[in-house]
């Protein structure tokens, strides 16, 4: 099965994820974790390229097709041969986010978004959403910290406007509203044990089902 996390900077999605993987292997489940943009040599590469402070600028069709270009990569050799041999992948981003943030933030329009999706990536959609749901001026106090904290350079997106990081989070909960039986919105607020602690309960009870 193939669960995706999604949500804005800060939210926790990593930590979230991390202990999740953690928890579902110590159940017994055959775990993979990956991310995007990511999840393959090719993929890191455009990572590095999109997201570091280096100084590049990327117009916004670039950006969606860069985005969209680790992403066939990602699914082709990562994510369907993973879910094939009976996996549970758990992913870090994917095309919600592209929705969100080169949409919703962006302006490009959702049906292009959905279009490239459909005709390179494939109708292939997650089969659950964890949707880290959190006001964007937090999310964005705790990355800035955690981003002074590190060695990383990549701190593009968190230097967007506000509004822009409001639009991306609309977006996320209008995809949750859309087909609310593929999504688990959790408050990303509290602290992170207790979303942890919830993220785990919730997905238990899904892989039941
Ligand atoms: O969550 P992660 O640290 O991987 O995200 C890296 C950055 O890339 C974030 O600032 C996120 O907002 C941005 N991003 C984006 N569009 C995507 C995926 C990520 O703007 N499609």
């Amino acid at each position: 099965r193939f669960i995706v996390f999604e949500g804005g900077d800060g939210a926790g999605k990593g930590s979230v994820l991390a202990a999740a993987a953690e928890a579902l292997r110590a159940d017994g489940f055959d775990v993979l974790t990956t991310r995007e943009p990511g999840g393959t040599p090719e993929g890191m590469e455009l990572r590095a390229l999109l997201l570091s402070d280096a100084g590049h600028v990327w117009d916004q069709g670039s950006e969606l097709l860069l985005m969209t270009a680790a992403r066939v990569q990602h699914v082709t050799r990562v994510i369907r041969p993973a879910v094939a041999s009976g996996q549970i992948v758990l992913c870090d981003r994917y095309v919600g986010s592209t929705l969100a943030y080169q949409g919703g933030g962006r302006g490009i329009a959702l049906p292009l978004i959905r279009q490239l999706h459909q005709d390179f990536v494939g109708d292939y959609w997650p089969d659950l959403t964890v949707l880290l749901d959190i006001p964007p001026a937090e999310g964005l106090r705790r990355s800035r910290r955690r981003l002074a904290d590190s060695a990383t350079d990549e701190g593009r997106f968190e230097g967007l406007a506000l509004d822009f990081h409001e639009r991306a989070r609309a977006s996320f909960l209008a995809q949750a509203e859309e087909t609310p039986e593929r999504f688990m919105v959790v408050d990303a607020g509290p602290p992170l044990a207790d979303v942890q602690a919830d993220v785990l309960a919730g997905l238990r009870t899904w892989l039941q089902t």
